[in-house]
């Protein structure tokens, strides 16, 4: 079938610390292609910008587009970002910090670019057309290599006053507890990300308790991915069930605090580790909320598992970006506030 001359394509970018997704994507949410390039490690900035242009490249390809028939182009970071400048603060896993990528891709591809923080556009993705597609207000939380989040209500993400609002990954939840990646210490990430999870398992691997870990990763505990963790969860693997029972203990009560912080209409759980796992995390984590005896916590809402899994963050740029275009899926002017 011809595709009528006036539809609105879009693209939206996930830019990661281990790969670069990119889709081209109708106004609907219909996904025309998905590309995926591994990111380059401990690279330069130019290398980096150079992996976000070739996948762009890829899946205007692979979606037989050309750039003239995208309208906007959105692109999530994995770090601080100033939206309106399209200017990326900090990265803190890769060599981003500084750069002005919104400026240098509309220069590179001439389209509109919306620039977001990743967590922040994975809510907002999931507000649009996952699982908290019906809620009024939503706040997920993304669980992977480290933790972020974000908060949605009536389409529109709350940035905080200094831009830096949801990051639910460094509340404290255990005073002194171990260092995080950002400095302080106890922080959700420090217990609960899966670079936590890797540690513990590590940590007890090395003082001498045995795991099916070590037979699963060849004896390298130096990366344990998440799918490493689920066949381990499935094999009743005593050591990893009792280390993810733990993080999903911490997440949940991070869950109760945003219950009594902001008392979303739903939270969203995602990420890799999520993703992987959910089926033992969720229910772990939903028996805490359940059991909140705070007076006046009615119960209803709840948590769920992202509806969208790898494609949330993706789907949120391209809100951003339908909304910076001034078609917000939403119906609001502007998504980011
Ligand atoms: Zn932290």
């Amino acid at each position: 079938m011809k595709e009528q001359e006036s539809e609105w394509i879009y693209l939206g970018v996930d830019v990661g610390g281990t790969k670069v997704q990119a889709s081209v994507v109708r106004e609907s949410g219909d996904i025309l292609a998905r590309q995926r390039h591994k990111t380059p490690r401990n690279d330069s900035p130019e290398s980096e910008l150079a992996a976000i242009e070739s996948v762009i490249e890829d899946v205007l390809s692979d979606a037989k587009k050309r750039i003239s028939d995208i309208q906007a182009l959105g692109i999530a970071i994995p770090g601080v970002v100033v939206p309106k400048e399209g200017r990326i603060v900090v990265t803190p896993n890769m060599n981003l910090s500084g750069i002005g990528i919104g400026e240098h891709l509309r220069q590179r591809f001439g389209v509109p670019v919306a620039v977001g923080n990743d967590c922040n556009l994975g809510a907002l993705g999931e507000c649009w057309l996952g699982a908290a597609r019906n809620a009024t207000s939503a706040f997920a939380i993304l669980v992977g290599t480290g933790i972020g989040g974000g908060f949605v209500r009536r389409g529109k993400l709350w940035r905080g006053a200094r831009k830096a609002a949801s990051e639910i990954g460094h509340i404290v939840m255990e005073i002194g507890g171990p260092t995080c990646a950002c400095g302080n210490r106890g922080c959700l990430e420090a217990l609960a990300s899966r670079t936590a999870i890797e540690r513990d398992i590590r940590q007890a691997v090395s003082a001498g308790q045995s795991s099916v870990v070590t037979e699963l990763t060849g004896g390298n505990l130096d990366a344990i991915r998440s799918r490493i963790l689920r066949k381990s969860l499935k094999r009743g693997d005593g050591l990893v069930t009792q280390v993810m029972r733990r993080a999903a203990e911490v997440l949940g009560h991070a869950c109760l605090t945003v219950r009594h912080l902001i008392d979303p209409e739903i939270i969203v759980l995602g990420g890799g580790v999520v993703e992987a796992c959910g089926r033992f995390v969720l229910p772990i984590v939903q028996e805490i909320v359940d059991a909140d005896r705070l007076p006046g916590a009615r119960p209803g809402g709840g948590v769920v598992a992202s509806a969208l899994g790898d494609d949330a963050v993706v789907l949120g740029a391209v809100a951003l970006a339908r909304s910076s275009a001034g078609r917000s899926p939403f119906g609001n002017q502007l998504c980011n506030v």
